[in-house]
């Protein structure tokens, strides 16, 4: 090997053994965001990209990357060890949908990643699997579209497997949603999502003039709700520090338009953890209480908020099942759900939802309902808003609730795009309408 090739392949080195870890660690159960911050700290910045990038490409297309290696193994493919999975499913996502990366620098670094992990053989057995991948040209392409597929756009199973999505969860949305659009959904899912940003100390004219004069390119989110780019790390973008924006999904963001608070009301923010919406919210109320369960994410939220908050909001440790205070003019339930409207965001969240976790939060989220309607006073509002697509941990959990307590009923704000409302006036968000990530909200008043 020629002394340039050799450097050249030291340095490709970093970030695949980067994205290893991060899928290591998200195999452990950690959340991909804790994975990614720990094993991308000390690369550069094009580094970390592709370490990401890889990452969330295997998580988002492993099911159509399992089926093109399984075949190229000449032993059972679920016997080879996770971690040589992990990286022949790195080496095969580089050499079928990164054209940037040339086939033999995928070969080659993870033949060298394999020694490192389980020497020679190792070693062997991922450079002939690889080189099997990247000279068999009748392969399909995970990330293309291949025409024998979309007659199998009806069956469940042939999606799930193809975009690597829970296939319960693909019936449902077939079900509900139809074939084309569950295929856009499921599209729109394996995207790689853009970094949305929101003002926070500073407005959004102030940061984007910032940004365009250190030749940043941005364009506005839909809905006029945040700034896109395709820049990839928040930190490095000027206002950073100063807490001068947040990175918050439009869906997230029109949340606070949505909810439309009164000038200076007091605010419990029951789920408040890591803090997007209290920040938003924030900036409109007099007074935010924001309580969370899980203290370690308390400290997130409290270290967000002074980062970026306006001064008005109080992070605490509190289970919304015993409210902290006595009855105030606004409470915010941003109910723990199973996230399916945020699968283009967390890749890693589609193993963990299941059947049993949607029943398990269908009974959390009735419960913390029934708990804190109870601080909000007379003539106040609650909102309760989920991430989520699933109908039992939205309308009908809104339903029940109203069934339940007929001194409530939904008020919509009058100021909210229509097209974002339910009939019932509701915020409804589907990825594959609406071009951002799923969500859901009911503004309820107290009579
Ligand atoms: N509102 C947050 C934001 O915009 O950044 C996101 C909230 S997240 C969807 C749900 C949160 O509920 C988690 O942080 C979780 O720790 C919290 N949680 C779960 N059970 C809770 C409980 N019994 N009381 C308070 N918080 C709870």
């Amino acid at each position: 090997m020629s002394v340039n090739k050799a450097m050249t392949l030291t340095r490709g080195l970093a970030p695949r053994r980067a994205a290893l870890h991060v899928l290591a660690q998200v195999r452990a159960g950690r959340p991909m965001d804790a994975a990614l911050d720990g094993a991308l700290r000390g690369l550069d910045e094009a580094d970390r990209r592709l370490a990401h990038e890889m990452a969330a490409g295997v998580l988002r297309r492993q099911s159509a990357l399992d089926a093109q290696l399984a075949p190229l193994v000449t032993r059972d493919w679920t016997k080879v060890p996770p971690r040589l999975q992990d990286l022949l499913r790195l080496g095969a996502y580089q050499i079928v949908s990164l054209d940037r990366v040339p086939a033999h620098a995928a070969v080659d670094t993870s033949v060298s990643l394999a020694r490192e992990e389980g020497g020679p053989r190792a070693g062997g057995f991922v450079n002939a699997v690889l080189r099997r991948l990247g000279s068999s040209p009748g392969q399909p392409d995970a990330s293309a579209d291949p025409a024998e597929l979309a007659d199998l756009s009806a069956d469940a199973a042939a999606l799930a497997e193809r975009h690597s999505h829970p296939r319960w969860l693909v019936e449902r949305w077939l079900e509900r949603f139809g074939t084309g659009e569950t295929r856009r959904l499921l599209e729109w899912n394996d995207r790689r999502p853009r970094l949305v940003l929101q003002a926070a100390r500073e407005g959004l004219a102030d940061l984007e003039r910032r940004w365009r004069g250190a030749g940043i390119a941005t364009e506005p989110a839909p809905y006029g709700a945040g700034i896109m780019t395709d820049r990839r790390r928040p930190e490095e973008l000027p206002g950073f520090a100063e807490g001068g924006f947040l990175v918050q999904d439009p869906a997230q963001a029109l949340l606070a338009w949505y909810a439309d608070l009164p000038p200076d009301v007091t605010l419990y923010d029951a789920a408040a953890a890591p803090g997007g919406k209290t920040i938003a919210l924030g900036r409109e109320a007099g007074l935010v209480v924001a309580g969370d369960v899980n203290r370690s994410r308390v400290t997130r939220l409290a270290h967000n908020l002074r980062r970026a908050g306006s001064g008005r909001e109080h992070p605490v440790v509190a289970d919304a099942h015993r409210p902290p205070l006595r009855p105030v003019g606004a409470v915010l339930l941003d109910a723990p759900c199973l996230g399916t409207g945020t699968f283009a965001r967390h890749p890693d969240a589609r193993s963990r939802v299941t059947p049993e976790a949607l029943e398990r939060l269908r009974g959390l989220q009735g419960e913390l309902l029934e708990r804190v309607y109870t601080v909000v006073a007379p003539g106040g509002l609650l909102i309760y808003s989920t991430c989520s697509l699933e109908p039992e941990e939205n309308e009908w959990q809104v339903e029940r609730f109203l069934d339940r307590h007929p001194g409530f009923r939904r008020e919509p704000s009058e100021t909210f795009p229509p097209a974002l409302m339910s009939e019932k006036g509701d915020l409804t968000i589907v990825p594959q309408r609406h071009e951002m990530d799923g969500a859901f909200a009911a503004r309820l008043r107290r009579a």
